[in-house]
């Protein structure tokens, strides 16, 4: 169990915003030789949201949802098939390498296996001084002091014995510090947070929770975390936006989203258990039951439909929902909540 305390509810309409995405897709084509064009794998289909100065969101889905992608093109690795992504008022299509470069300096990226995302032959010293050599940091005094910050800001102390290390000689606790210490060093004022616990031992997940949210809120951060796991999602975000097959299908408050869930993949998934153990195999049920769809060819109407409890035949497998605001800041993609007039 985290052990942790809810982050407040805050009221995001007075604030600003920082990241805007509108009617994002980010399409990959699929081809076969001698054939060409067969077909798209529709990874974002449709994504439009907001985020705020200082607020943190937490997108969930499952394994293949798209959220991985849309992370990716947020971070401008992916190139939007259509629709568009503003950071700070700045459509990021339209940035040339050196204002992507202004881009990367302003949004950190913590990645889900440490391990993997720190360069093996390089000492932690290394590790953080290269974002600030090519973020044009010249002083080599202000480099090591800046990284003897960071440092201690996520607890890599003492900051001397860690300096020379190699990444292997780091416990997984540890690397995450130094993945957190590099996305920080620039003193970002985003922050996309990749499932940044789920490679974790349990026992250090909470101490990279409180550490992270103890840096959102000492930086003002805006946050973008990604998750599978809702039982981590109150103690990190004011808003839960839920992904399934490329489209967000709900989005409220956190506290009005788990007390009432209204979509019902949300309810299946609220009911499901995180984290499957061989000791409860018997009472573990498949939540919701059946597989994703094919993001290729997408089920038509409501993508959920082939696996919805609540399925309406000739209305949910014909059209597909719009959003519905069935209370005041809940959104949600589902027939269930078309107004009747
Ligand atoms: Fe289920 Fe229909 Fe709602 Fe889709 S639109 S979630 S199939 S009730």
């Amino acid at each position: 169990m985290i052990e942790l305390t809810a982050v407040p509810s805050a009221q995001t309409q007075n604030r600003k915003v920082v990241l805007a995405i509108d009617d994002l897709h980010v399409w990959f084509e699929l081809r076969r030789f001698g054939f060409g064009h067969v077909g798209d794998v529709k990874a974002v289909d449709g994504v439009s949201f907001e985020v705020h100065a200082a607020e943190t969101i937490a997108i969930v889905g499952e394994s293949g949802c798209g959220k991985s992608s849309l992370m990716k093109a947020i971070l401008g690795l992916y190139k939007p098939t259509t629709g568009s992504i503003h950071f700070e008022g700045r459509d990021l299509s339209k940035l040339t390498a050196k204002e992507m470069h202004w881009y990367h300096s302003h949004v950190g990226y913590v990645q889900q296996d440490p391990y993997g995302a720190l360069p093996p032959f390089m000492t932690v010293q290394k590790i953080l001084e290269e974002p600030l050599i090519v973020g044009n940091v010249k002083d080599s005094k202000e480099r090591i002091q800046r990284i003897r910050k960071a440092m201690d800001e996520v607890k890599l102390n003492p900051v001397d014995d860690f300096l020379p290390k190699f990444p292997h000689m780091l416990s997984g606790g540890q690397q995450q510090r130094v993945v957190i210490a590099r996305a920080m060093i620039m003193e970002p004022r985003f922050l996309v947070a990749d499932e940044p616990v789920s490679m974790l031992d349990a026992s250090v997940r909470v101490e990279i929770l409180k550490l992270l949210r103890g840096l959102q809120e000492s930086h003002h951060l805006s946050v973008i975390y990604i998750t599978h796991d809702l039982s981590t999602v109150s103690y990190f975000s004011e808003r839960i936006f839920v992904m399934y097959a490329g489209n967000l299908v709900e989005k409220a408050p956190v506290r009005q989203l788990l007390d009432n869930p209204l979509h019902p993949y949300t309810v299946a998934l609220l009911t499901g258990t995180s984290e499957p153990d061989a000791r409860n195999a018997e009472t573990f049920k498949e939540i919701p039951p059946g597989e994703p769809p094919s993001l290729v060819n997408p089920p038509s109407g409501c993508r959920f439909h082939p696996r919805c409890s609540k399925f309406m035949p000739g209305i949910c497998d014909v059209k597909e929902p719009p959003e519905f605001e069935p209370e005041p800041g809940h959104l949600v993609a589902c027939w269930l909540y078309e107004p009747k007039n």
